[in-house]
């Protein structure tokens, strides 16, 4: 076992020009900061060395991950036995005649709406106010305050995995490819359901990794994409906890979609905060995981939780709320790796 590890780690890093870590502590690459290690990590920083590292994981038969800013992910205490390729691919370019933008799937959301602010085009603007990276936000189908970025992909660039024997494709397809719905995709469902049905020689990324994509924007001027974009932190700062340890709400609202700003906001009651609420979420701490004091749907901690602390939580919570609502909360967030 010895030998077939470090003979695994010597064709890494032949492979990987010497760049992969061993043994990083998954808590750094996280904004919940829980998680173990990674037997093995790699900083991709462009579509090329996502695609050739995941083509070295798949020769060697290793569990691979494709990971943004680690904004929604929560990784077991037991770590990944795999290869974590951390996604900095961020080139960006304009074709400004159709007011469209291309870019690699590891640029920041906020460097991506920035870019294109410099450039006179904006529509992104909600963007700029959820943390992540271009692929992570795709995934997910990321979106706030009645926007969705699904509704601005013309076109993305998918890394195909091969069917036995046969090499990995690159292939483009349209926007719609991705099936958006609330929080969610097709990629996103699809990983869900191979991790349900057990597949894999342990956990890992199982569907189509987003390598680039082209989003519709609008002409606008600086000045307004600035003044939009501080009315939508001005909303966060009022609504949300600011500074804390999370991973933003851990449920989805069971009312899903919201097509105008605040839709979901309306009825109030519906809310998975307002019912985390009212089930005393904020009186109840599992190690050290506990809920915001400002917002019952984000979960926190002080720097001591374990991934099992929020992953106890947040079951609790689901409990509690059915009890009372007949509701089945649904987290948005995922939980990567074995739990109890
Ligand atoms: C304070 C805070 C506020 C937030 N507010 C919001 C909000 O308002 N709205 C909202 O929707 N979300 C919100 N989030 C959640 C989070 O920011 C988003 O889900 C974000 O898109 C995660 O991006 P990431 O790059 O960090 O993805 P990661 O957490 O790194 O990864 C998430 C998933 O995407 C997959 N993935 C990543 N890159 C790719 C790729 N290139 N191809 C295929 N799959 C990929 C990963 O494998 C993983 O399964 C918030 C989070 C925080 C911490």
């Amino acid at each position: 076992m010895k030998n077939q590890n470090s003979k695994i780690e010597s064709v890494l890093q032949e492979k990987l020009g010497g760049k992969v870590l061993l043994g990083e502590s998954l808590k750094y690459y996280t904004t919940m900061k829980v998680g173990g290690v990674a037997k093995f990590l790699y900083k991709a920083k462009d579509s090329g060395q996502v695609l050739r590292a995941i083509k070295v994981a798949l020769d060697l038969k290793l569990s691979y991950f494709i990971l943004g800013k680690g904004g929604n992910v929560i990784f077991s205490d037991d770590g990944f036995e795999g290869l974590m390729i951390v996604n900095q691919a961020s080139k960006v370019s304009f074709f400004e005649d159709k007011a469209e933008v291309w870019a690699e799937s590891g640029i920041t959301n906020g460097e991506l709406v920035m870019k294109a602010a410099e450039k006179g085009f904006g529509g992104i603007e909600f963007l700029a106010t959820i943390p992540g990276t271009l692929g992570g936000a795709l995934y997910g189908n990321v979106g706030a305050y009645g926007w969705e970025i699904g509704s601005f992909v013309k076109s993305i660039s998918l890394l195909i995995l091969p069917d036995k024997g046969k090499e990995v494709k690159v292939v483009k397809k349209p926007g719609s490819f991705l099936k958006p719905l609330y929080r969610s995709t097709i990629l996103k469902r699809l990983n869900a359901k191979i991790i349900a049905q057990g597949k894999g020689i342990s956990w890992g990324s199982f569907h189509p990794i987003i390598l680039s994509a082209t989003l519709q924007l609008q002409r606008k001027k600086p000045e307004q994409i600035a003044r939009e974009i501080g009315k939508l932190i001005e909303m966060r700062r009022k609504r949300q906890p600011q500074g804390i340890i999370s991973s933003g709400s851990t449920f989805k609202n069971p009312l899903g979609r919201s097509s105008k700003i605040d839709e979901v906001y309306k009825d109030i009651k519906k809310t998975a905060s307002y019912m985390l609420d009212n089930v005393g979420a904020k009186k109840i701490k599992v190690g050290d995981a506990r809920v915001s004091d400002r917002h019952a749907n984000f979960f926190t901690h002080s720097g001591k939780a374990t991934a099992q602390n929020i992953k106890d939580l947040v079951q609790e919570l689901q409990k509690r709320v059915y009890e009372r609502y007949e509701v089945k909360l649904d987290p948005e967030i995922e939980f990567v790796g074995k739990f109890k």
